[in-house]
């Protein structure tokens, strides 16, 4: 059987999803203390409406979303709010965040329920707005624009590839929520006015294929498409290109190639939402890495800090090599375990030695590798070096914008050069000098 995929680059790496793919999500109790960032999301940050002293609700709203692109923020606990100050991310940037001292009553709000069929997609849209809900595999983009497409839209495809190693929360959440994620997605078919709904699943997951394919018999409306495992397949446009064979032109949208996707998660919580009236205040973490005594998924409230999810996986086995918050391609470096959990947050991964094999940016051999590789076509070789040496116009002459930082030119590169991290300095970069020209 032939499975689908992009034709462009793109390669195959360890999966490395043994330790955690096979348990159960397992909820970790809420802490004694929650940190809320009030800027969890692509966009502007909230603005709180809670204070030192206020008394709050799970489900309660504590910042509010003042701009279009924006998603608003609520309480995963109850108690009494401690501080609203700013606080460290897992990153080490600080952010304004809400402080609360879990009281243990778990109390809650919920937002008012219904039945999506009987629904209008107007009714859908608000829903997925007040409810916080954001791009959960990562992107952080707010829901609730994403289901307001600029242009019609024809397919909403739900990305289940979890492409990245290690990561294993949306194959768990497809074979133990695939109900809540198909009502996710007829949802989010409505408010779109998409007619076809298709969900993207790498094979390397066969249980999560049969599962879904069992749940969409009776809908002629939604299909699988079994996806070969190659990354990064889980990217927007490779997605897109693997099931509909179209191209999301340079700059444009999925809207652009009459689609939008969503991650699992994403659709779960829309499904949440709308069924049950509840906000985005909690998430499924995986939790892996050779350093980590017991790999698992984990359910866990945003705020929780990142060492009580190792705390709760038996702790370390010595001193990791490295830390990473999401996938081990993508995600940044853990630099403070006291980070919390954030709405976009799908992994925490503890490495070995063995396997964050670190090395030393060697002169570039010129094998082509990287250029090989790459899945959107571009020459890392070039694009690393023109971003490195600040030569921005040059980097832009060859697409750099186009650049997906899915870190595979990295990867592959046998002279181990810090190709991604260079680029996506050159973006900055440029988008900075762009700026500047504007003003002058
Ligand atoms: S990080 Fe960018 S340049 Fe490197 S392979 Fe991915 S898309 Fe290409
Ligand atoms: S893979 Fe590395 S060594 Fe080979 S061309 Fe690309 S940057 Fe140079």
């Amino acid at each position: 059987m032939i499975h689908k995929t992009f034709p462009r680059g793109g390669g195959e790496i360890p999966h490395r999803k043994e330790g955690s793919e096979r348990k159960a999500i397992q909820a970790v109790p809420a802490p004694s203390i929650v940190v809320i960032p009030l800027h969890q999301h692509i966009g502007a940050p909230c603005v709180p409406v809670v204070q030192a002293g206020d008394k709050v609700k799970i489900g309660q709203r504590i910042g509010e979303a003042k701009q279009f692109v924006c998603a608003p923020v609520h309480a995963s606990v109850s108690g009494e709010v401690i501080a609203v100050e700013e606080r460290p991310l897992l990153t080490g940037k600080k952010v304004l965040s809400v402080v609360i001292r879990n009281d243990g009553q778990d109390e809650l709000v919920k937002m008012e329920a219904g039945d999506p069929a009987k629904m209008s997609p107007q009714a859908i849209r608000q829903v997925v707005k007040d409810a916080g809900i954001v791009g959960m595999g990562g992107a952080g983009f707010p829901t609730h624009i994403k289901v307001t497409p600029p242009k019609p839209v024809e397919v909403i495809i739900i990305n289940g590839a979890e492409c990245e190693p290690y990561l294993t929360c949306d194959h768990r959440l497809l074979l133990e929520q695939a109900e809540e994620m198909v009502g996710g997605l007829l949802a989010i078919m409505k408010a779109t006015g998409a007619t076809q709904g298709v969900i993207g699943i790498e094979v390397n997951k066969p249980d999560a294929i049969e599962r879904v394919e069992e749940v969409i018999k009776e809908h002629k409306e939604l299909s699988v498409a079994a996806l070969k495992v190659k990354y990064p397949q889980g990217a927007e446009k490779q997605l897109i290109k693997a099931i509909l064979g179209t191209e999301v032109p340079s700059g444009g949208l999925p809207c652009d190639a009459c689609c939008c996707v969503f991650n699992v998660h994403t659709a779960i919580a829309v499904y949440d939402a709308l069924t049950s009236g509840k906000p985005s205040y909690e998430r499924v973490v995986t939790v892996s890495g050779g350093s980590v005594v017991d790999p698992r998924n984990l359910l866990v409230r945003i705020g929780t800090p990142i060492q009580t999810l190792l705390d709760f996986c038996g702790g370390l086995l010595g001193q990791p090599a490295a830390l990473v918050g999401g996938g081990p391609m993508t995600g940044p470096p853990v630099v403070d375990l006291l980070g919390p959990v954030v709405k976009n947050l799908s992994g925490v991964l503890a490495l070995s030695h063995e396997e964050a094999a670190f090395d030393e940016n060697r002169p570039c051999i010129r094998c082509a590798r990287c250029v090989d590789a790459c899945p959107m076509g571009l020459t890392p070789n070039l694009l690393g070096e023109y971003s490195d040496k600040g030569l921005y116009d040059k980097a832009d002459k060859l697409n750099v914008n186009d650049c997906i930082e899915c870190a595979l030119c990295s990867y592959v590169c046998p002279s181990k050069r810090a190709l991604v991290t260079w680029i996506i300095k050159g973006k900055a970069g440029l988008a900075a000098q762009r700026a500047k020209e504007k003003v002058s």
